[in-house]
This record gives C-alpha cells, sequence and structure tokens, in this order.
C-alpha cells in the first residue's frame, strides 16, 4: 500500500560456461525510518501472521512482470527468474483461489512463458500436510513452471518425500558451501549432495559462494551452478542491469588449449568472473 516493497537480483552462474542462467530475486522492505530491511526482519513475522500469501502475491506479480519487461527487451541473458515462495505452499488462498491458478493468470496477464519461472520451496512449506502440498506442487508443476528446494540439507523432511516431489534443480545451503573452508567434514556430504541431485535428474545449484576455494570444490564435485557474493551481492533492479550489461562486454573465461599438444591456441582470452 506504500510501495516501500522492492525486489533486488542475485545472479546464478553456471560453473561450465560462466554464463549467467538467471537470477534469484530477493525481497526487500524500504522502511521509512528503519531504512532497507532485509527479509530475515520481516518475513518470520508475515508468516505468522498469514500475511505471508499478499507478499508472496505481491512479490509473484512484480517478478513476473520484470521477468516479461526483460523478454520483450531481447535481454535473453536472464533466461530464468528464481523466486522464493515460503509458508504452506498447499494453504488456499484468501478464499476458493489456489495459489496454481494465480500463477497461471500472472504468467498470462504479464505474457512470460511458464519455463522462466522458478519457484524456490524450503521444506517448512511441507510440514504441516505433506500431501496437500504434493498435489499443490503437481499443479504448479503441471503449469510448466520449474520447483526448486530451497536450503537443501537444513530441514528434515524425509528423502522418500524428495522423490515424490516434481522439482528440478536443488539448492545447497550456504551453511555447507561456508563449511567446506572450515571442515573437511563437510567435503564429503556436499559431494554426496550433488551426486544425489544428479542421480535425482536435478540441476545443483551452491549458494553462498564467498570464496574462489570453495567455488573451486563445488566445481570439482560436479555441481552445475553457483551463486554467491564472490560473484554479485543481491542487488536492486538499475544496479542489476548494469552488472549484467557489463559483463556482456566481457569475455567469458576462454582458453583454448590442446591438452595434447599443450599449445595455446591462437587467441587467448581471459576475463575475470
Ligand atoms: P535464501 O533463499 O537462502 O537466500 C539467500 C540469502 O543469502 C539472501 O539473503 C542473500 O542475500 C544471501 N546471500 C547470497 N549470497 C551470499 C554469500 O555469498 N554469503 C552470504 N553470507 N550470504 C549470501 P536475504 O536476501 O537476506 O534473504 C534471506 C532469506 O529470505 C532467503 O534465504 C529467502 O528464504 C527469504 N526470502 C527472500 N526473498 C523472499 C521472498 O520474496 N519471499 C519469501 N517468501 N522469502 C524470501
Ligand atoms: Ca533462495
Amino acid at each position: 500500500e506504500h510501495d516501500e516493497l522492492r525486489l533486488f537480483f542475485q545472479p546464478k552462474i553456471e560453473f561450465k560456461t560462466g554464463r549467467v542462467t538467471g537470477a534469484e530475486v530477493l525481497l526487500r522492505w524500504q522502511h521509512p525510518t528503519r531504512g532497507l530491511l532485509n527479509p530475515v526482519d520481516f518475513i518470520p513475522f508475515a508468516e505468522q501472521t498469514g500475511f505471508i500469501r499478499r507478499l508472496t502475491r505481491w512479490t509473484l506479480d512484480h517478478a513476473i512482470a520484470q521477468g516479461a519487461l526483460w523478454l520483450a527487451a531481447g535481454k535473453a541473458l536472464v533466461s530464468e527468474m528464481n523466486f522464493g515462495c515460503s509458508g504452506d505452499i498447499s494453504a488456499d488462498d484468501s478464499g476458493d483461489v489456489r495459489l496454481d491458478s494465480r500463477i497461471a493468470s500472472m504468467l498470462g496477464r504479464h505474457q512470460l512463458p511458464p519455463g522462466l519461472l522458478t519457484l524456490e520451496l524450503t521444506e517448512s512449506g511441507f510440514i504441516e500436510d505433506p500431501t496437500r502440498a504434493l498435489r499443490m506442487l503437481d499443479a504448479i508443476a503441471a503449469l510448466g513452471v520449474s520447483l526448486s528446494i530451497d536450503d537443501f540439507g537444513t530441514g528434515y523432511s524425509s528423502l522418500s518425500q524428495l522423490v515424490r516431489m516434481p522439482v528440478h534443480e536443488m539448492k545447497i545451503d550456504r551453511s555447507f558451501v561456508q563449511g567446506l573452508e572450515s571442515d573437511p567434514e563437510f567435503a564429503p556430504v556436499v559431494r554426496y549432495a550433488v551426486d544425489m541431485g544428479h542421480g535425482l535428474g536435478l540441476k545443483v545449484v551452491a549458494e553462498g559462494i564467498e570464496t574462489e576455494a570453495a567455488a573451486a570444490r563445488l566445481r570439482d564435485f560436479g555441481c552445475d551452478i553457483g551463486q554467491g557474493y564472490l560473484y554479485a551481492k543481491p542487488m536492486p533492479l538499475g544496479a542489476f542491469e548494469n552488472w549484467l550489461e557489463g559483463r556482456d562486454r566481457v569475455p567469458v573465461i576462454a582458453i583454448p588449449v590442446d591438452f595434447k599438444t599443450e599449445e595455446l591456441a591462437d587467441t587467448v582470452s581471459l576475463a575475470i568472473y
């Protein structure tokens, strides 16, 4: 009502190519007296009071509208928008409008192809009524929208439930990524999580990457996509668009080497990403 909510964007980067595969949309509250608030300062309260549903609708609608604008402007770089969706996913949304029909109508209204949208789900959405939540996920997936398990490794949902969920992506929580640097016991756990994700046919994303060392290990483990301060912090729209453009002009790492002859190809271009 007071136009105080803002969307921030954090890029997701494919390890193999250095390509930006998409962006995670993160909510901020530009509070008139307290300044810019992070979601931890207000989302738990919104969840407790049920206000989260209106917040989710607002964020989804604005994120989808933004995705459609990028698409119309030919900014194919951002081929996918990740959007966090917490709270009880199965709960009916004010009266009889279900989340899946709401999403379908938002996609239709803004003309965004469903395949460009990913919803990130935390396990808390499943605790209350897993069977109903699963039905809702099936309905959302049937629209062509992708689903992602957020903060993987921090919840308590059973692996058998994971097998039944129509998900496309798994995000390894940043506590594991950061643990990789400080504690050798984390390495086999992260490696196992990547292998398990691949075994289930999922893309595996690591979040909270802050150092090149962590990125290198994740690449070694075969992790597909990285996200974290090493690449970029979450940014407001203008800064994110500038970041994308600046990056566009930089050649993505390309060191063509013939490994058999150990000769460098004629042109060597090197870029920082
Ligand atoms: P999350 O999904 O685990 O989001 C990633 C959080 O990690 C973001 O915090 C991001 O700023 C932070 N982060 C990213 N890279 C790094 C890094 O390299 N190091 C460190 N230390 N942190 C990093 P943020 O934006 O404060 O979001 C916190 C949580 O709030 C998110 O956790 C997400 O669960 C929730 N959230 C954000 N936006 C929304 C939203 O629109 N709706 C709902 N329901 N939840 C949201
Ligand atoms: Ca997330």
